[in-house]
């Protein structure tokens, strides 16, 4: 028997350190298809590619040679033979990401590929033999994996959201800090909005508040989110 954890939610919400630790604490693959996104990015420049070039970009994502590593003690995206996980989390690239996420062609590669990486997961091979997977990103309790056994939406209020994303990305909450971060969470989140919802959860899914909560705590909730999923 396997498990989908599906995890949703907006940029500095916490979504990928918990959906890690859940997946680690069950012993689930663990998918970060935010970083799909970015690797996505990545191969369109690598292709000097024009990133609003709408039509070149799909094309060249459909060819992408991404392959994806699911174990969350260790997330691995290689593209093109290039160990590209670190690569992929520039500021830079983060800054121009939503031009290609915002590209409808794009999403729906993704999706079929997410949803290939998925139910890879629920069959006896891979990391988790298995027993199933903790996938994260913007649509994945609506558009990608909608029947999903648990599905959570992951909200903090945008100051939470803001300082955590200064500290991982500048290490420091300080006003300058703050004020470099701003744009990449919230201007990046209203693009993103324009093609996913991931604001307020639909039927079935879950919402958490993690604004005042420790990571532990979020992860114990959708732990016995999971549980329950399973005990009727
Ligand atoms: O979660 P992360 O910040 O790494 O996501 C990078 C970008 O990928 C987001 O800003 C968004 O544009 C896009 N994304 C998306 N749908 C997902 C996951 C990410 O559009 N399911």
């Amino acid at each position: 028997m396997s498990i989908v954890i599906a995890i949703d939610g907006p940029s500095g919400s916490g979504k990928s350190t918990v959906a890690r630790g859940v997946a680690k604490e069950l012993g689930l693959s663990y998918l970060d298809t935010g970083a799909m996104y970015r690797g996505a990015t990545w191969w369109a420049q690598r292709c000097m590619i024009d990133l609003d070039d709408q039509d070149l970009v799909a094309q060249a994502v459909k060819k992408m040679p991404l392959e994806v590593r699911l174990d969350p003690s260790d997330q691995r995206f290689i593209c093109d033979g290039v160990d590209i996980t670190e690569a992929i989390r520039a500021s830079e690239l983060s800054k121009v990401v939503s031009k290609v996420a915002v590209n409808l062609a794009v999403r729906r590669e993704m999706k079929r590929l997410q949803r290939e990486i998925i139910a890879a997961e629920c069959t006896p091979h891979g990391f988790s033999q298995g027993a199933g997977i903790v996938a994260e990103g913007r649509d994945i309790t609506t558009v990608v994996a909608p029947d999903a056994d648990v599905r959570v939406l992951l909200t903090a209020s945008a100051e939470a959201r803001l300082a955590r994303r200064a500290k991982e990305v500048r290490g420091s909450v300080d006003a300058q800090a703050l004020a470099a971060t701003r744009d990449e969470v919230l201007r990046r989140d209203r693009d993103d909005a324009t093609v996913s919802e991931f604001m307020t959860a639909q039927d079935g899914v879950t919402t958490i508040d993690s604004s005042n909560l420790t990571i532990a705590e979020v992860e114990s909730a959708v732990i016995k989110l999971a549980k329950e999923a399973f005990n009727g």
